[in-house]
């Protein structure tokens, strides 16, 4: 099977919760291509170094509209999108933007761990291959 390639953001608080994703995933993940908002990204790659994760521009400068694009030029498979909601959303327009990209191109797109969980279980890795 050729290697899912995911996309991840995480916002405000939720950066804490994309690192234990990944950390508790990293045997999956490690089969995928991978890529990331800035800051997000950097998280992943300190708490998993080994993984194959391209870095892009941090998502108020661009990073998720980067991520847009490649969803655009199809070559994305999935999405994970941690939103934080106890924020003010500040970052709403962003989060509209890549779900109408998501819809547009029949991708999924988790907005929430476990809806993360049921992709990649879904995907044919999931549960047996992570580390818990
Ligand atoms: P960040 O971007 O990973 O660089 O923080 C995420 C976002 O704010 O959209």
């Amino acid at each position: 099977m050729a290697r899912q390639r995911v996309a991840l953001i995480a916002h405000d608080q939720k950066k804490d919760d994309m690192a234990a994703f990944a950390q508790d995933h990293r045997a999956f993940l490690a089969n995928c291509e991978l890529v990331a908002t800035g800051t997000t990204g950097g998280r992943i790659a300190e708490t998993c170094p080994e993984l194959d994760l391209r870095r892009l521009k941090s998502g108020p400068l661009g990073g998720d509209q980067q991520i847009g694009a490649l969803i655009a030029e199809g070559t994305i498979d999935m999405l994970v999108f941690f939103v934080d909601p106890l924020t003010a959303m500040p970052h709403d327009v962003d989060v509209k933007a890549l779900m109408r990209l998501a819809i547009v191109h029949d991708i999924p797109m988790a907005l929430n761990r476990a809806t993360a969980e049921m992709v990649l279980v879904q995907s044919g890795a999931g549960r047996a291959a992570s580390n818990e």
